[in-house]
């Protein structure tokens, strides 16, 4: 929790938020529940975009996690992740912690939030990275102070190019994993905040798999 103080500001007027038991404050008296299973859930209201994915989709997400190919792409990222000790990085889902989890066990420690809509995908990343959890409304900006992550992970998720942007340090890093069919529209989306540094491709029978990462510009380009 006090990592995730280090993170999170309140989802409706922005401010700090304090921990208090189960129950995350602040100083205009927003409310917010740190579940049982702890993770931080900055929702306010109702949204239909937060919703639990059943068992078997994430199973099935598992199961793709674990072959051969995937597990070469997990490889990659690692190797893309930049120098220095206790790496600040936020996934924003399509994995379940796994490339947390390899990045983990190559760094020793790292400083993670697995950010998602969906509790259940939530519980399984953290119960296998040990990141800590935010469920967070995807239509609206997150609950994420500006420039707190070092590197952003968007592997088969949506990306939010302007919130990288926002939630990355100067020099932060965003590492997409995608089909390498996909990767030209990738770059279009995010050339005004981003500029290309580094592709991977790892090759398998089903299609190629793209690892790349961008640099931050330091200030968005406009259109
Ligand atoms: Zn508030």
């Amino acid at each position: 929790m006090s990592s995730l103080r280090e993170w999170l500001l309140c989802p409706e007027c922005g401010r700090e938020l304090e921990a208090d038991g189960g129950v995350l404050l602040c100083s205009s008296g927003h409310r917010f529940e740190v579940g049982r299973r702890g993770y931080a859930a900055l929702v306010g209201g109702r949204s239909s975009l937060v919703r639990s994915d059943p068992a078997s989709v994430l199973d099935d997400i598992d199961r793709r996690w674990a072959g051969e190919r995937l597990s070469r792409v997990v490889d990659a990222v690692v190797a893309e992740l930049p120098a220095g000790r206790e790496l600040r990085l936020l996934d924003c889902g399509g994995d379940l912690g796994h490339l947390l989890a390899a990045g983990r066990a190559a760094r020793g420690s790292l400083d993670a939030v697995y950010v998602s809509a969906s509790p259940s995908a939530i519980v399984r990343a953290m119960k296998r990275s040990g990141a800590a959890g935010l469920l967070a409304d995807p239509a609206r900006e997150w609950p994420v102070r500006d420039g707190a992550a070092d590197v952003v992970l968007c592997a088969f998720a949506e990306h939010r190019p302007a919130e990288f942007h926002r939630v990355l340090t100067p020099g932060g890093v965003v590492v997409f994993v995608a089909a390498e069919a996909d990767v030209a529209a990738l770059d279009d989306d995010v050339y005004p905040w981003f500029e290309h540094d580094q592709t991977r491709t790892v090759p398998a029978a089903e299609g190629v798999v793209s690892v790349v990462r961008y640099r931050r510009r330091r200030r968005p380009l406009s259109w």
